[in-house]
């Protein structure tokens, strides 16, 4: 710890100088008005330890990291059912890209592009009658924190400009391959994008991935081993878009990104780590955040190959 310690304290200070040539999402309006200077970083060990630098308790819309605790709750509820949906190959293409979706029949290449995520949030309206309840509760409980709550200022505000996603669920709808209202999932899956968490809350609640699905503070199973290796498995495959082989390629760990510049890597049997930093890539990937997870599975010769 000692070591991982030292090794990230070094590597933030040197991140803290570094020139970011990333760009703020400005899509979703409200995201704009984050400062984007912003910078945390925040690591929980299997033992339990904690490392937090910078504005790890800042908290941020985590936007697609969400994705994963959506498809976790699917998963658990339906299992293998799910995959007729929708797929588990990596899509090539952006995160809200509309090509493949038509020549692909409606069925989105994984739950991590929007619209795969669109599917798994009208699953499980298919079995809620209330599922942002159920969605913000089963985060509270893993996290262990009742004060986590949705972002409703960046939920309006992406609902109002949603129309790509508006576009992706419409398309999909007219191959069959959304069963409830058209407004009803776009708005469970808006408040899902808009939740509102710090580096540090999240570092803690992705453990269990680490973990064989097994929550270590409070030994809840979240997720079985086998689909817990499956959901690492799409993460690293799937997990940061059309950059999905570069991540795996530089840092060399499953992970989610986010559009409000937050993201999560995980290494099995060690850590979860996530960044902040706003400023994105043209994938839409935290600039900073990339280059800093690149450097940290560097010098600790962290890899899952
Ligand atoms: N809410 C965002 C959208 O639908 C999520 C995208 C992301 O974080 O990559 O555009």
């Amino acid at each position: 710890m000692e070591n991982i310690h030292s090794v990230l304290e070094n590597i933030y200070n040197k991140f803290t100088h570094f020139e970011d040539k990333g760009q703020q999402a400005t899509y979703i309006p409200e995201l704009a008005n984050v400062n984007e200077n912003l910078f945390g970083i925040s690591l929980t060990t299997l033992n339990q330890e904690q490392v937090n630098l910078g504005d790890a308790q800042q908290k941020f819309s985590v936007q697609s990291i969400s994705k994963v605790l959506l498809l976790i709750m699917a998963y658990n509820i339906e299992g293998e059912k799910i995959w007729k949906r929708v797929d588990v190959e990596p899509s090539g293409a952006a995160f809200n890209s509309m090509i493949l979706l038509e020549l692909e029949k409606g069925i989105p290449r994984n739950p991590f592009i929007n619209a795969g995520a669109i599917v798994i949030a009208d699953i499980l309206l298919s079995h809620y009658k209330n599922p942002e309840n159920e969605f913000i509760s089963f985060v509270r409980r893993l996290t262990n924190d009742t004060s986590i709550d949705f972002d409703l200022k960046v939920y309006a505000s992406e609902k109002s400009v949603g129309y790509r996603n508006y576009a992706l669920i419409n398309m999909m709808k007219s191959f069959g391959n959304i069963t409830n209202l058209i407004d009803e999932v776009m708005d469970f899956y808006f408040k899902i994008c808009s939740l509102s968490m710090s580096c540090a809350q999240l570092s803690k609640t992705f453990l269990f991935f680490a973990n064989d699905g097994v929550d270590p503070f409070t030994n809840e199973v979240v997720l079985t081993p086998s689909r817990n290796r499956r959901i690492n498995a799409i993460m690293l495959l799937c997990g940061f878009y059309d950059e999905a082989g570069e991540f795996a390629y530089r840092v060399g760990l499953p992970g989610k990104s986010g559009v409000g510049g937050g993201i999560l890597a995980i290494l099995p049997n060690k850590y979860a780590v996530v960044v902040f930093s706003p400023k994105l890539n043209e994938k839409g990937n935290s600039y900073r955040g990339m280059a800093f997870l690149e450097c940290l599975t560097t010098e600790l010769s962290d890899s899952v190959f």
